[in-house]
């Protein structure tokens, strides 16, 4: 597969107003077994579902309350049902609607330390590598900072918090297994690990998070190494999820089952930390060569 970085992240790197894509409307559908894409085009919320309750993995930002909820309603499941929301990382675009979803549904939202502040008090971590561009957002009820390792139950259903920390200090994926016609796949919600500073910011040696680049390679080392069958990324182009939507019609829910998809995603974090290091040094040799001039 070819690792080169999406459009979608440049756009990202050169603070792109590229919000209107994350709205775009979409088809709810199954994936697997019990698990469902009930998010935007542009940004994922995965619904798994069982009869004791259902969990939410992420939601979207402000504007996707309405068409999440509305999606979730259209397979035939009430909102009220969800226990539990999952945040992958609690910047707008992935926290913006979990407090118009928590209140629809009463659920308890779990995010990683540091993430359930910013979700809490609506307000952006000073020390995120994308600070000062963050938008602060609307402030979220029942939160809880996640474990790492925690598995988070409903009746029969059984979700694993893994902390993938670097792009945001707090940031977490989440793994479960899925069942349809008698096959158990492992399943991924991949958190971003994609290494982002804002303009004036670094991503490596930041005073404010000086763990950033390694946790960054550590979180892409997860990646590459999880089980997974079935990838749903925070953001769905990165993984190929439309790609392999495509082939449903045809192929059926085993189209999303891609066992290269995670390494793939791995090679797009590499690529993309390799772009923004080669970045920050040559803007330190810049600097040091400007020294000498007069
Ligand atoms: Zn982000």
């Amino acid at each position: 597969m070819k690792t080169l970085i999406p459009t979608f992240v440049l756009a990202l790197a050169a603070n792109a107003a590229h919000a209107a894509d994350w709205y775009a409307p979409q088809q709810p559908f199954a994936i697997y077994g019990d698990t469902y894409y009930v998010g935007t085009h542009g940004i994922s919320a995965v619904l798994i579902t069982s009869k004791e309750g259902h969990i939410l993995v992420d939601v979207g930002g402000p504007e996707a309350a309405r068409q999440v909820a509305d999606h979730i309603r259209q397979l035939g499941f009430k909102v009220e049902d969800i226990r539990y929301i999952l945040n992958s990382h609690a910047h707008q675009d992935h926290g913006g609607a979990v407090a118009a979803l928590q209140k629809l549904s009463g659920a308890t939202v779990l995010a990683g330390p540091g993430n359930e502040q910013v979700l809490r008090t609506g307000q952006p971590d000073r020390a995120d590598p994308q600070y000062p561009g963050l938008i602060p957002m609307a402030p979220v009820a029942r939160t809880r900072a996640l474990r790492d390792g925690e598995v988070i139950r409903v009746g029969p259903l059984a979700v694993t918090a893994h902390f993938t920390p670097g792009h945001t200090k707090g940031g977490v994926s989440y793994t479960w297994q899925s069942t349809e016609g008698g096959r158990t796949v492992d399943v991924v919600f991949a958190d971003s690990v994609f290494a982002l500073a804002a303009e004036g910011r670094r991503f490596s040696g930041n005073p404010l998070y000086p763990a950033a680049q390694a946790d960054v390679e550590r979180s892409i080392a997860w990646v590459d190494a999880v089980k997974c069958d079935v990838l749903v990324s925070a953001h769905p182009e990165f993984s190929g999820l439309w790609e392999r939507k495509a082939k449903q019609a045809t192929s059926g829910d085993a189209a999303f089952i891609d066992p290269d998809a995670c390494h793939a995603y791995a090679r797009v974090g590499h690529e993309f930390l390799a772009q923004t290091l080669a970045q920050e040094h040559g803007k330190d040799k810049g600097k040091q060569k400007g020294k000498g001039k007069p």
